[in-house]
């Protein structure tokens, strides 16, 4: 389903991400370090927007502070199983990345300041490439695998660096994933490309689908579901 994503800067309420959702059936408010993230069903208007936040902005606001942010220092590590990430002192004039096969170094000058709060937006843009690079390198090559595996059809495979979803298909067969799959065990990365591939046959999560994909997995796909569950694309 094709899903329209838009930004604003509320002046109450500040970062605001809306995603129109044509299969929402009601409107979903969600607290993240970054923002307030609303999914829009069909035909909510601006106003419904508002009513919602005044109703229940206060208590967004009290969840999203909250969440720790957890800053990036020197001894910062990713260790997924097919993605690691380390920070190094190098003679460097920037922050410079480097690494092959999932393992990555991020090169950073001595004169670094790591409490300064632009510095800390540079290191994550930095890792977020790192991990864009990683499932540019490994997801489509892994969903074109598991489609022939099972003899199942898409139109195309792109890569976002989503938060909200970790992939999803639309109706013409292009399955997006998120770059943030590189950072779950393997078994679960076939799990949600498998459930996109689950998609181009049925659009829906019905019973069918369910079945269809419980017969893709040689299991039942609850068990990973809820294991999925446990995982987030924070890093
Ligand atoms: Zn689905």
């Amino acid at each position: 389903m094709q899903q329209k994503r838009s930004t604003i800067l509320h002046p109450e309420w500040g970062t605001i991400i809306i995603t129109h959702n044509a299969r929402a059936r009601r409107m979903i408010l969600r607290a993240r370090r970054d923002a307030i993230y609303i999914t829009l069903p069909p035909f909510a208007t601006k106003k419904d927007v508002e009513n919602a936040l005044t109703a229940h902005g206060s208590k967004l606001k009290e969840q999203q502070s909250n969440i720790p942010e957890r800053s990036i220092q020197k001894r910062f590590t990713i260790e997924a199983e097919s993605f690691s990430l380390r920070l190094q002192q190098s003679p460097v004039r920037s922050l410079r990345l480097t690494g092959s096969s999932g393992a990555y170094t991020l090169h950073y000058p001595a004169t670094l300041n790591f409490e300064d709060e632009a510095t800390q937006q540079k290191l994550r843009s930095a890792i977020n490439a790192a991990l864009t690079h990683r499932a540019k390198e490994t997801l489509p090559a892994r969903l074109a695998q598991l489609a022939a595996q099972h003899n199942m059809h898409y139109t195309s495979c792109t890569i976002r660096s989503s938060h909200t979803r970790w992939g999803s298909c639309s109706s013409r067969g292009t399955i997006s994933l998120s770059s943030y799959l590189v950072l779950l065990p393997q078994q679960l990365i076939d799990y949600v490309l498998r459930h996109e591939l689950c998609h181009t046959v049925e659009m829906n999560h019905s019973p069918r689908f369910w079945a269809l994909l419980d017969t893709l997995c040689r299991t039942s796909s609850k068990a990973l579901r809820a294991e999925l569950k446990s995982y987030n694309t924070l890093f």
